[in-house]
């Protein structure tokens, strides 16, 4: 008899191991193993039942297959409905099913024999109860359409995707929770997806406070050993809801009634490196296998989420006003371009915000100010000669940091001092060009000297001390100017304030990615939703110099739907996203010339081979990417789009094989399945 086993190994097939008798009986899908893998012995996971021929992709000619040399558990770590789900992302992703599996089970099951029982760890911080008292609550008529709506479905245990389109503070939350409620009710188990856990406080005190001992909480910033107790928490059936981040996906559980996924339109969701997944719909294929109901809560769903609702797909619920019954926000536009407004430049707002805050001030409101660029300046210029800092690494630009009194690199680890003089001409004349957070707090600091003003972007909340400390004291009003990145737009409910002011609209409206628009209009409309939660309706003021883009005017006139027709006409005209899959494929080296002569070869021969066989499927590029060295690496990318998601895999595979086969040394080659970041 023969098995099919995943290595975590970043190689593409499964590897196949004869079984010899005394393990016959012993052995299940889902199992650990113990394996020899180049003359060392590894762990691996069982991926299907034992089958009397090898498996012909297992490995090639006539080797002998060799033996499993020993059964690690009693029952499955990995159940079948999950097994099916890892195996579904490895084909579709094209990712390596090792790596799947690694990504899916903590890391302690492919080094250890025997799993740790520690029952005497301490449960992990789980947010902070002080936020939130459960209290009852009477729902909303739209709230109460869109429980009967989920319970029922949950009843009937059937696969049922709905989106939950609810507009920031219409209580999406409590749909959530009694939909969860419900599910346990029914003797089933939940997951709750969010994007971010550091930067969802308040859900997860909520969740906590309703369901207590019962949450087990997964994420990445949890320490070995806690993860492991989550995970046993979970299979001891201790724990029967999972909240976390994408990776909770991955719950191991065995009877799943309902898997919510909050903010579901955040590129969080899609993981970056191999396996380059998406939480979010591959919860739909998990779904699908538990027979479970799916909520995709959000106020600004994904272009592809509200495809699928258009086209009969998903259940559309709506909660279409604030739960208080509190009016949306008025939202007002600055045109940068009129002469007076006072454009950027050495001042960072027009006349009419600064007055807007001082009012807002004056009536002891707090002002929530967003400018999506962290840093001091984003460039640092010599005068004499020009020459500009950048990364040896990255070839961007440093941003200049004086909190740090350094220059960092953005997009990789790097930092160096800030230098006194051009190291090219010696000049000592160096100038910070454009603005950061930092730049526009201290600016803030000289225009209302009498307020208390804090940041909160990457530098000042990445870690959850900082983090906890500036969101509690936005609560107690002991701020009353936060300024900050996007950060600033997740989930916050800071009921006192009074204004959002949006300092630069257009930042993301020009990058060179086919979402920018939707991004655009998803950030400023979340970022708008962060005043007058509390009686008051709020006030948003937006500073561009493109007032008449749409995803402006329909951020100002608050009409997704609007927003959605507009935008799903430039994307069927061109076959992107929602209309067709994108492949993004990556090539990257230590070396230009090679990774672009290889780039142009296999783009050459998919071409050629599309044309005879797949003559919907488009091969775009190859071109370098819009950075084109990140990390050290030269990189090109070239992008395949085809009208249908079944083809996906017979692609990949394609562009693969090529690579294996024809790739230069030190040149490798990626494939992201509906990429997120075309960067
Ligand atoms: P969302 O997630 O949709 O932005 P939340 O779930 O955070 O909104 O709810 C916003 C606020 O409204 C919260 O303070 C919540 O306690 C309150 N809320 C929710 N439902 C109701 C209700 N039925 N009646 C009164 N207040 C509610
Ligand atoms: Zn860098």
């Amino acid at each position: 008899m023969f098995i099919d086993v995943a290595i975590p190994v970043p190689l593409h097939h499964p590897f196949t191991y004869e079984v010899p008798p005394d393990l016959r009986a012993r052995v299940q899908p889902g199992m650990r193993v113990v394996v020899p893998f180049h003359r060392r012995r590894m762990m691996g996971i069982v991926l299907g039942p034992p089958s009397p021929s090898p498996s012909p992709r297992g490995g090639e000619g006539k080797q002998q297959w060799k033996p499993i040399l020993d059964v690690l558990d009693e029952k499955p770590v990995i159940a079948p409905t999950l097994l099916k789900l890892l195996h579904w992302i490895s084909s579709y992703y094209a990712a390596p099913v090792g790596e799947v599996c690694r990504a899916a089970l903590p890391r302690s099951f492919f080094r250890q024999r025997t799993l740790p029982r520690s029952s005497r760890l301490p449960a992990p911080h789980t947010g902070d109860a002080a936020f939130h008292r459960d209290r009852p609550i009477t729902l909303t008529a739209a709230q109460a359409t869109a429980v009967a709506a989920v319970q029922q479905a949950i009843d009937r245990r059937t696969f049922t995707p709905f989106l939950l389109h609810g507009v920031t503070g219409s209580g999406k939350t409590e749909v959530y929770l009694q939909a969860i409620a419900h599910t346990l009710a029914a003797g089933r188990q939940a997951l709750l997806l969010v994007p971010e856990i550091g930067l969802t406080p308040q859900l997860l005190s909520r969740v906590n406070a309703r369901f207590s001992h019962q949450v087990a909480i997964y994420h990445s910033g949890l320490t070995e050993a806690q993860r492991v107790l989550q995970w046993q928490r979970m299979v001891r059936g201790e724990a029967r809801i999972c909240v976390g981040t994408r990776s909770a996906l991955f719950a191991p559980f065995a009877d799943i009634g309902c898997i919510v996924i909050d903010e579901e339109h955040d590129a969080s969701y899609k993981q970056e490196e191999s396996p380059r997944y998406h939480a979010r719909d591959a919860a739909i294929v998990r779904a699908r296998e538990e027979r479970a109901v799916v909520l995709l809560g959000t106020a600004t769903p994904a272009l592809e989420t509200f495809h699928n609702v258009r086209a009969h797909k998903y259940q559309y619920l709506t909660l279409p006003e604030r739960a208080t019954g509190v009016a949306p926000p008025r939202i007002e536009v600055i045109d940068l371009r009129r002469p007076g407004s006072n454009g950027r430049g050495a001042t960072f707002l027009a006349q009419p915000l600064v007055t807007a805050i001082a009012e807002t001030l004056e009536q002891r409101e707090q002002v929530l100010l967003f400018f999506n660029r962290r840093g001091f300046a984003p460039v640092l210029l010599c005068r004499d000669c020009g020459h500009c800092f950048r990364c040896p690494n990255c070839e961007v630009s440093l941003t200049t940091h004086r909190a740090t009194e350094r220059l960092h690199c953005h997009y990789c680890e790097f930092a160096t001092d800030v230098p006194r003089a051009c190291p090219q001409c010696k000049a000592a004349r160096l100038h910070a060009l454009g603005a950061g957070t930092e730049r526009l707090e201290q600016w803030m600091r000289a225009q209302f000297p009498a307020a208390r003003i804090a940041r909160f972007d990457r530098d000042t909340g990445s870690r959850r001390a900082g983090r906890e400390t500036i969101l509690t004291q936005m609560h107690r009003r002991e701020i009353d100017i936060l300024v900050g990145t996007q950060m600033i737009a997740k989930g916050h409910d800071f009921p006192d304030v009074g204004l959002v002011g949006i300092v630069d609209a257009d930042l993301g409206l020009y990058l060179p990615d086919f979402r920018a628009a939707e991004r655009t209009f998803q950030l400023l409309t979340q970022v708008a939703g962060r005043t007058g939660r509390a009686e008051k309706p709020g006030w948003v003021v937006i500073q561009t110099y493109t007032p008449e883009h749409y995803a402006l005017r329909h951020v100002q006139q608050g009409g997704y739907a609007a927003f959605y027709d507009e935008e799903r006409r430039h994307r069927e005209a061109l076959h992107y996203p929602p209309f067709g899959r994108l492949i993004n494929i990556r090539i990257t080296g230590n070396t230009e010339t090679p990774v672009k002569e290889y780039a142009q070869i296999l783009a050459q021969s998919l071409c050629r081979q599309f044309m005879k066989e797949e003559k919907s499927v488009a091969v775009l590029g190859p071109a370098p990417s819009p950075f084109k060295k990140l990390a050290g690496k030269f990189r090109w990318q070239l992008l395949i789009k085809t009208p249908s998601p079944a083809s996906v895999p017979a692609l990949t595979h394609t562009a693969l094989a090529h690579a294996a086969a024809h790739a230069p040394r030190g040149v490798k080659c990626a494939c992201d399945v509906d990429p997120v970041s075309l960067l």
